[in-house]
């Protein structure tokens, strides 16, 4: 099969011939239909991911159709179309015990721990348990992002956050995963503040529903809170960091209000190095920080709800398709600019899908 090889961290990946997966006991083997490209991605492909062992192939976000089922698999068969949550829990640890498989103490995750998605064939272990069936009326380019950045916006908006009808959301940093937080708060009914250095994106932001963008570009971390503040008539209730940087996480948790709830949802690898919060701002107005990391393939029900609902589009999302031998330079170009804080590439917003059968 071919896969987007990365043999060197940092160094533009190729797409080559690779030799099929099989798989062990309860994995599937996935036929991918399209994958994303998303911002851990490009962590794994910087080095920034201790996991991840060279020659190594990215992509954690996909959709696709099951080829082949290990011995063991039992609800789980060839043909079925489906997306699996990029952490890939073992269902049998502590943590899965309580129904918290996203934090999963034995979790594996395709395109970290082993060779992914930018690939005509990915491997899912303990297929049982992560496998998401994916209803006939969404496409693989709109179900790839359920893989992870939905998902993830989706878990850290409403059940992290804790998101009620008519409250302010503000979400730095509109790359992927924040547009997907856009989408899913408009849909929660809330107000949406979006903030980011790049106009594509907030004018996508807005095309989505976000009531009030601001532009960062040339602002403090604090001068971006402030705006937030001013245009949420006190502060966010719920505020997301969507990027992973200082300079957003500092803006999240100086925007909101009051016992407003700070969610960190941008990977902040402590490779790129420990970065500095504001603590008083969170003991003097008794914030609630708080972490998200992806969901449960049991908690998808009621984000497909949603989708089926047609209250969420994730198609919305996605600005492009590309094939899988461009995939690398995807990859490469999706970080360029991440240093200085930005969430695109400064022309394009939104999801690039990859398409490993063309
Ligand atoms: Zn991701
Ligand atoms: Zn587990």
């Amino acid at each position: 099969m071919r896969a987007v090889v990365v043999e060197q961290f940092g160094t533009v990946p190729l797409s080559r011939e690779v030799p099929e997966p099989v798989p062990g006991e309860g994995d599937a083997v996935v036929r991918v239909g399209a994958t994303g490209v998303c911002r851990s991605d490009w962590h794994a492909w910087m080095g920034h991911d201790p996991d991840v062992v060279l020659p190594h192939v990215p992509g954690h976000e996909f959709a696709g159709v099951v080829e082949q089922v290990g011995a063991g698999v039992r609800d789980r068969r060839p043909g079925m179309r489906v997306t699996a949550p990029f952490v890939n829990a073992c269902g049998r640890c502590p943590m899965c015990a309580a129904g918290q498989h996203q934090v999963c103490l034995d979790q594996r995750q395709p395109g970290f721990t082993h060779w992914g998605s930018f690939a005509e064939l990915v491997v899912v272990e303990r297929a049982d348990v992560n496998l998401v069936a994916l209803p006939d009326h969404l496409d693989d380019v709109g179900a790839a992002s359920l893989g992870c950045r939905l998902a993830t916006a989706f878990r850290a908006v409403v059940d992290v956050g804790r998101v009620r009808p008519g409250e302010w959301v503000a979400v730095h940093g509109c790359g992927g995963v924040g547009l997907s937080a856009v989408l899913v708060a408009v849909a929660a009914g809330a107000r949406v503040v979006a903030v980011d250095v790049v106009p594509a994106a907030l004018d996508h932001a807005a095309r989505l529903g976000a009531e009030v963008v601001v532009a960062a570009a040339g602002r403090s971390p604090l001068e971006a809170a402030d705006a937030v503040r001013t245009a949420s008539a006190g502060g966010a209730d719920v505020s997301l960091d969507a990027l992973g940087s200082e300079a957003t996480c500092t803006a999240s948790i100086a925007g909101l209000r009051p016992r407003g709830r700070h969610v960190q949802v941008g990977l902040l690898p402590g490779a790129a190095g420990l970065p500095r919060v504001p603590m008083h701002l969170v003991v003097a107005g008794e914030l609630q920080v708080l972490g998200s990391h992806g969901m449960a393939a049991h908690d998808y029900p009621r984000l497909l709800g949603l989708v089926a609902a047609g209250r969420i589009r994730p198609g919305e999302l996605v600005s492009r398709t590309i094939p899988l031998a461009r995939a690398g330079q995807a990859l490469a170009d999706l970080g360029a600019s991440a240093d200085l804080g930005e969430s695109a590439d400064g022309k394009r917003s939104g999801i690039t899908v990859v398409l490993p059968q063309e």
